[in-house]
């Protein structure tokens, strides 16, 4: 709308998909879509070889099915797996809830595919480095001393690239992998709430790697994948939850809880439907049906309809963007991405046991990332009391509905989180008297 030309390239995508203006969201849908619905029969044929590959390998080695064999290796069950996508289908009620508030708060009369992107409620408020080591040592008090010893012998360290440079990798990562030497951070901070979220994310991989490290030899130091994202999310929800703790300003804290609520789309119920859809053309060639692009096309629109209401009238698919399936490099391996979302599940589980105030949860939640590789994550959660393969993953805590605000239980992690009470008793969504 501005006149401005642009490249648009992925980074592009994400940044313009985003925009405020509605018709430029359209156009940087339909033009980026319509390149790589170019490519649908290409990518559909390359991705068919590689599900037909796990398909063989599991019947020759005498899987029950490519996803049996996928999870056998770290020993998963795969009751997490349906139980995963049963909990994602039963609660899809609340995802639309939520796309019906965005549709209100943007001021839509319909809501739309590319209507997803742009934020509920803007904030203009920047955080340098210093203030994202102070949020994350604040946020992450219920963790314990001993956590956040590790974090400040981390931050005084020269262990961590900050700041964007050119030609340098995007995103960001921990890199823990020398046992002999302390992690390395990989960031590129521009000060905005989302990249003090990434610190906090980057840093809970971190101190897992040196939890992991203080309590195995070599061999067993290295953790799994389904354990590793529990270590990161779970500090994201703690800065979450401190942040609604402050004293902020109301459109402040919608941007927070916008925030939040986008990270329940994105990490949980994204990545569920992408599980599904990786889930149901494996399940196609085990039944011998013929997969290809347009097919493939056709199960995400499917799926693409049924996890954003479509026929609840909630939002609207357009077909042309069905060739989202496409762009996902995770596809390529092998039943990966379902453990985004189990990884939000247990972090946000451990996360409500600390602002509940349950003692045990510290000690259970730092036993689990001290255990590193020496068990089976499945099992090490269950362990310690989150079990995946289950509709109710932990028992419902008694301290829930019974107490008043200011005896509340979460009281002790308030006062040492220097926050307002962060009990959620659901009288009292926070306190000012604790
Ligand atoms: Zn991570």
């Amino acid at each position: 709308s501005t006149g401005e030309e642009i490249t648009l390239d992925q980074a592009a995508y994400s940044l313009h998909r985003a925009s405020d203006n509605r018709e430029d969201r359209k156009l940087v849908f339909d033009t980026f879509w319509g390149a790589w619905k170019g490519y649908e029969t290409s990518i559909g044929q390359t991705l068919d070889t590689q599900v037909k590959a796990h398909v063989f390998q599991a019947k020759v080695r005498k899987y029950d099915s490519a996803l049996d064999a996928a999870l056998s290796g770290p020993n998963i069950p795969t009751a997490v797996y349906h139980t995963l996508v049963d909990a994602a289908h039963r609660h899809l009620p609340s995802l639309h809830r939520y796309f019906r508030i965005r549709q209100r708060m943007l001021g839509l009369t319909d809501l739309h595919y590319y209507d997803i992107y742009p934020p509920l409620v803007a904030s203009d408020r920047t955080f340098d480095i210093d203030e994202s080591k102070a949020l994350t040592l604040a946020s992450a008090a219920p963790l314990g001393p001993h956590y956040l010893d590790l974090l400040g012998e981390g931050f005084a360290g020269n262990w961590m690239h900050v700041y964007p440079r050119p030609g340098k990798a995007p995103g960001a990562y921990m890199y823990g992998s020398v046992y002999d030497v302390h992690p390395f951070l990989l960031l590129n901070h521009n000060g905005q709430f989302n990249d003090v979220s990434t610190f906090t994310h980057e840093w809970g991989h971190a101190i897992h790697t040196m939890l992991s490290t203080e309590h195995n030899p070599y061999e067993t130091s290295s953790y799994a994948t389904f354990t590793a994202e529990i270590a990161s999310t779970t500090n994201e929800v703690l800065l979450q939850e401190y942040m609604l703790g402050q004293e902020i300003s109301d459109d402040e804290r919608l941007f927070y809880l916008g925030t939040a609520l986008e990270a329940a789309r994105g990490t949980f119920f994204r990545q569920v439907m992408f599980a599904e859809f990786e889930l149901k053309i494996h399940e196609m060639v085990e039944a011998g049906e013929a997969l290809s692009g347009q097919k493939m096309s056709e199960v995400y629109e499917g799926l693409l309809r049924q996890y954003h209401g479509a026929d609840q009238d909630v939002l609207t698919i357009d077909p042309a963007y069905a060739v989202e399936w496409s762009f996902i490099p995770h596809f390529y391996r092998n039943f990966y991405v379902f453990q985004y979302a189990t990884s939000i599940a247990g972090g946000t589980m451990f996360a409500e046991r600390f602002l509940k105030g349950d003692q045990q949860a510290r000690d259970d939640y730092l036993a689990v990332l001290s255990a590193g590789g020496s068990r089976h994550a499945y099992e090490l959660l269950q362990e310690y009391g989150i079990d995946l393969a289950t509709d109710a993953p932990t028992p419902e805590s008694p301290a829930e509905s019974s107490h008043d605000c200011c005896t509340c239980p979460a009281a002790s992690t308030a006062t040492a989180i220097g926050a307002r009470c962060l009990c959620r008793c659901r009288r009292f969504i926070g306190c000012l008297g604790c």
